[in-house]
């Protein structure tokens, strides 16, 4: 009899999680033999996406070595793995806090991924379980009775009982228009495509302030850029700086008990207005003293001295600010589940800038080469964009700001990866929306099932579909975090096994 195959979609940091969960687990509960296990990914190597794929040295992890292990409910598994192969590590630990708090390059944990992915991937087919690495591009599913059919690059398909979307973090096709425009690049990634094109001596603009123009950025800074840099973005916001040592901090007005105590008393969800509330007590509580909010509005300071302020902050614990976000790691994902959707766009709309910008920070080494671009007057950033067009005339871009237009010879979009599907460039994602195989979520990605990570479709729980990463990114606050994705795989491996074996084996 032919084994049950679960194929999953995507080899990188989420799809080698959950094809060696299964596998563990299969074995452990002897089920092995009976089912197969296919990872279908683009690239030609495993562990390499979006993230994890870059070779810039610039490009830094952005949470500490032991949140990021890739083994379900083992977090540290990473920093132990940076002790055992130090001989490997080099100058790849960029920000060395004792090895457990190490920033260290993501090219150095992609490495780690494909190095774990390999040795259970043999260690799989030693045991006698059949697995299978395809390199192609899932471009299409169909239904196939109860399974499904996928639809490769390269003109073969693929028969499989269940399916999971690992496929990372699509960029957004914004500025369609300008996709066809010389010296227009449409991401920061792969670097390659603008480290080729980018001649070193010329003004670079970027589109965007977040993290990913902080990584355009870096790629430009790793390979001497000696051109103008201006970042143009529509707030002008840049991400702080990650606290070296945090203060602890245990909050007591913003937690889920407290969001809960509102849903129970008023029978309905907490309104964001009631969010923020139980926040600016939380901060005054943590500052011991009355905050003036006025006074915490970022636009309209220079970013250059924003930053600075920053780099002190980061480096003496940190402030209100940054520090409960931080505390609240582990519970935010699940306050935002007690928020209903429209509780959910109305935190992105009002707060959502804010609290990227105090949760997603930047690794004080990369804040201190920003100093620098900054101080030398190389880096500039201009807020309130509002359009950009190409003029054919002199072939460079021009962008307005508040009335004043700049031309740039070189743009990068580096605004950021889509949240809603129509805006993610993916085929494989068109296609599955196209066929209503997926549903859009308002508050971004599509809808699933939370706790097993099903796709949900007309209302039901898929029985064999399920959807991983950057795709949940309505429903799940934290899917930007591998800690937090390796905790989704837990649950969802555990509902995938019990629904072949048939029985509660997990
Ligand atoms: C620039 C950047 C930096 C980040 N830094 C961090 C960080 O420091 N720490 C952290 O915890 N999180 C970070 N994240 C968030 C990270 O995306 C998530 O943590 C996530 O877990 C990454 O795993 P993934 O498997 O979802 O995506 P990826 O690791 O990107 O893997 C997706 C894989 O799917 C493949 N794929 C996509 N489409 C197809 C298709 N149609 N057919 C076949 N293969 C396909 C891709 O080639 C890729 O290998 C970062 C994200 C970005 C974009």
């Amino acid at each position: 009899m032919q084994p049950t195959n679960i194929t999953i979609i995507g080899g990188g940091a989420c799809g080698i999680s959950l094809f060696i969960e299964l596998f563990l687990q299969l074995r452990i509960a002897n089920s092995h033999n009976k089912v197969s296990i296919t990872i279908i990914e683009e690239n030609e190597e495993v562990g390499k996406g979006l993230a994890f794929g870059t070779k810039q040295p610039g490009h830094i992890l952005n949470t500490q070595a032991d949140l990021m292990g890739i083994h379900f409910a083992e977090p540290a598994h990473f920093s132990e793995w940076l002790k055992k192969h130090d001989s490997k590590i080099g100058d790849e630990v960029v920000d060395n806090q004792g090895e457990d708090q190490a920033f260290t390059t993501r090219r150095l944990y992609g490495d780690y991924l494909k190095d774990q992915f390999d040795h259970y991937f043999e260690l799989a087919k030693k045991e006698g379980m059949t697995v299978d690495l395809i390199n192609a591009s899932a471009i299409d599913i169909e239904k196939e009775g109860e399974g499904f059919n996928i639809q490769l690059s390269d003109g073969n398909s693929k028969s499989a009982d269940f399916v999971v979307l690992a496929a990372g973090t699509p960029v957004a096709n914004m500025y369609e228009e300008l996709n066809d425009k010389k010296n227009y690049f449409d991401s920061p990634w792969p670097s390659s495509k603008i480290l080729d094109n980018v001649p070193r001596n010329e003004n670079v603009g970027i589109l965007g302030s977040s993290l990913s123009a902080i990584d355009a950025l870096m790629t430009l800074a790793d390979n001497h850029h000696q051109g103008q840099i201006t970042f143009y973005s529509l707030d002008g916001l840049m991400p702080r700086v990650q606290v070296e040592k945090p203060k602890p901090y245990t909050c007591e007005f913003l937690t889920v008990s407290n969001l809960h105590k509102i849903q129970r008393e008023e029978l309905r969800s907490p309104s964001i207005f009631e969010v923020f509330r139980l926040f600016m007590n939380e901060a005054e509580n943590y500052a011991e003293v009355k905050i003036d909010w006025k006074k915490t509005g970022r636009e309209g300071i220079r970013a250059s001295t924003l930053l600075k302020a920053d780099i002190k902050i980061s480096e003496n614990g940190g402030d209100a600010l940054m520090n409960i976000p931080y505390a609240l790691r582990y519970e935010s994902s699940q306050m935002w589940k007690l928020l209903d959707e429209a509780g959910k766009l109305s935190f992105k709309k009002w707060l959502g800038s804010y609290w990227a910008v105090n949760r997603h920070c930047m690794p004080l080494v990369n804040a201190k080469r920003i100093e620098k671009l900054f101080d030398s007057g190389q880096l500039q950033v201009i807020p309130k964009l509002s359009d950009v067009v190409f003029d054919e005339t002199d072939g460079t871009f021009v962008l307005t700001c508040k009335k004043k237009t700049s031309k740039e010879k070189y743009l990068i979009n580096a605004t950021g990866p889509a949240s809603g599907v129509k805006d993610m460039k993916s085929d494989l994602i068109q296609n599955l929306a196209k066929h209503n195989l997926i549903e859009p979520e308002k508050a971004g990605g599509i809808k699933i099932n939370t706790q097993t990570m099903q796709i949900i479709n007309d209302g039901k729980s898929c029985p064999n579909f399920y959807a991983l990463g950057h795709l949940a990114n309505g429903l799940l606050l934290d899917v930007n975090a591998v800690w937090y994705n390796v905790r989704t795989i837990g649950n969802l491996s555990q509902h995938l096994i019990n629904r072949i074996t048939g029985e509660n084996s997990l």
